[in-house]
């Protein structure tokens, strides 16, 4: 298993859109561990593979972050069939660090995926997996929960974005 890179914030790729998932092969599977390992590594509770740089549809939720495989959800080619209410919480983002706000979403969702065989499940949810599930499925489609902010925040943010880019520059140079 391996900690895969993250793409950050005002990074472009962040806002392509991911292909569907056609073969279920031993890459998909590797793949789906090397998320967990670094979502765990990066102390969050869902990933989705455009934020490691892969552009498919795939993401991996742990919303109790304890690492126990029966709380691990594996979602490829999720889809939104239904959703119901509204709720929301101050979410944040491994791919926008250092920034946490309230985003209005659906308090109940059912979602449509593939397992990692390819056989099709739904899932439905509620409260922080509710929310966890449109974060994370608005990342294959190239939205970032900072997309919903006025543009005086995003730019706000764009400062600090800056400043901890350079930060995680100098300190990756610091460590070779
Ligand atoms: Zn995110």
């Amino acid at each position: 298993m391996s900690v895969l890179d993250l793409l950050y914030y005002p990074d472009e790729r962040l806002h392509q859109k991911s292909s569907p998932v056609t073969e279920f092969n031993e890459e998909l599977n590797n793949l789906v561990e090397n998320m967990f390992e670094t979502m765990y590594m990066e102390e969050g509770i869902g990933l989705a593979a455009p934020q490691v740089n892969i552009f498919k549809r795939i993401i991996v939720i742990d919303v109790e972050n304890e690492k126990k495989p029966e709380n691990q959800l594996v979602l490829i080619n999720p889809e939104i069939i239904a959703k119901e209410g509204e709720a929301g919480i101050d979410e944040g983002c491994l791919s926008v660090p250092g920034l946490r706000s309230h985003i209005d979403r659906a308090e109940k969702v059912t979602v449509k995926a593939q397992n990692l065989k390819g056989e099709t499940f739904e899932v439905k949810a509620d409260g922080l997996l509710a929310i966890c599930l449109q974060h994370e499925i608005d990342h294959l489609n190239g939205v970032l929960f900072i997309d919903y902010l006025s543009p005086m925040k995003r730019n706000l943010y764009r400062t600090k974005a800056a400043k901890l880019t350079k930060a995680r520059k100098k300190q990756a140079q610091e460590a070779r």
